[in-house]
């Protein structure tokens, strides 16, 4: 029988670490500082860690190359500035040779991480760049979880008196197709002995995957959840979304419906306008119909150019914007950031500037 394969300690939730150690012998106390060390501290090599023996003695014996646990601890291939100075893409190389992208933002004195929770995307949603790149495989939860460690290690060098807050899962891939990964990290990321970013902080977005909101909706997870619509009618939607063939719009709503009276939370609808695709006074009228009796809130994303769509412009938005309003569904623009270093929405794609990765 050949050995199980290493597994990465950052997959691990607190119980199952604690687990871990038990069963090599090492009593639950120093369970404790291990979880400090990775989850708090972000320590990328816990050999040179200054544990207690028992520990250190597990760590040597049990991590490291060729041993059965490794740590996530992503290479930056690249990390990008945004001429304000707001935004930061990082390029992270995994152990697989995978090319993933995670951003930081830093704007009203908020600070948000965007994950990606895999490489590429299999939906195909014809405006974005990750869409179009094909999907390559789903992400571990430790490799979630790297992600925010890393954007919390650039943001504590770099202004050490703030603190990452907020999390949204808007990088590259559809968080609901790897949902079981995702909930793993989402409860590590949130647990508050680690890096304890509040549950009411993170904001799960999905194209509309109905069996995961139906069960983000039965399980009552405490995360936001944003809900991608582009389009007010079934052939307008299908034009952008082509998942839309799988679940169509109809079903989608119904799952919000589902979904908002499990819960009774808010969701959040995200809009990318697109110049004469989806950005007339007919559509706005169209959505406020769809959404009535949801408790929504409209998130209005300026396309970024990714190819050959245009954004609409922005006395068009504000009209659009309007009769959302008047229909009285809140209703807010997204503000663009990072443009210039292709890290808005949609345009995260694993390739470096001039060339490929
Ligand atoms: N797959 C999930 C989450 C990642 S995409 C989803 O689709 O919701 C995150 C957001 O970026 C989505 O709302 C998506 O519609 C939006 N987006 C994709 N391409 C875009 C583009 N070129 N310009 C603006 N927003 C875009
Ligand atoms: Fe995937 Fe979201 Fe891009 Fe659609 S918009 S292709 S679901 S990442």
């Amino acid at each position: 029988m050949s050995a199980a394969p290493p597994q990465s300690l950052h997959d691990l939730g607190f119980a199952e670490l604690a687990r871990v150690l038990a069963s090599d012998g090492v009593i639950p106390h120093h369970a404790k500082a291990l979880w400090r060390a990775l989850q708090r501290e972000g320590a990328v090599d816990l050999t040179t860690h200054d544990f207690l023996p028992p520990l250190q003695r597990w760590v040597r014996a049990s991590v490291g190359e060729g041993k059965a646990f490794f740590l996530d601890v992503p290479e930056v291939v690249e990390e990008i500035r945004s001429a304000d100075g707001h935004t930061r893409k990082f390029l992270l190389r995994l152990r697989d040779g995978q090319i993933i992208e995670t951003v930081l933002m830093g704007y009203d004195g908020r600070q948000t991480v965007c994950v990606s929770t895999q490489a590429g995307c299999a939906m195909g949603c014809v405006f974005c760049a990750t869409g179009q790149m094909g999907f390559s495989r789903d992400l571990r939860p430790g490799e979630m979880v790297a992600q925010v460690m890393h954007a919390r290690r650039v943001l504590h060098q770099v202004d050490p008196g703030k603190r990452l807050r907020n999390l949204v899962l808007m990088g590259m891939g559809e968080p609901l197709n790897n949902l079981d990964a995702v909930l793993i990290a989402l409860e590590i990321i949130s647990d508050t002995r680690g890096i304890g970013i509040g549950p009411s902080k993170i904001s799960i977005s999905t194209v509309g995957v109905v069996p995961g909101i139906l069960r983000l909706a039965a399980e009552a997870r405490p995360y936001h959840l944003a809900v991608s619509l582009h389009g007010a009618t079934e052939a307008d939607r299908l034009a952008l979304v082509p998942v839309s063939r799988r679940w169509s719009l109809c079903q989608l709503i119904d799952a919000c419906r589902t979904y908002g009276k499990a819960t009774g939370k808010r969701i959040f609808f995200e809009w990318t306008l697109i110049a004469g695709t989806n950005d007339s006074p007919g559509t706005a009228v169209c959505l406020a119909q769809l959404l009535e009796g949801i408790d929504a809130h409209v998130n209005l994303i300026p396309l970024n150019p990714t190819g050959g769509y245009a954004g609409t412009a922005s006395k068009a938005g504000k009209a659009f914007q309007k009769i959302l309003l008047d229909s009285g569904i809140p209703c807010t623009f997204r503000q663009r950031r990072g443009i210039d270093v292709d890290a808005g929405c949609g345009m995260l794609k694993a390739r470096k500037r001039g060339g490929t990765a």
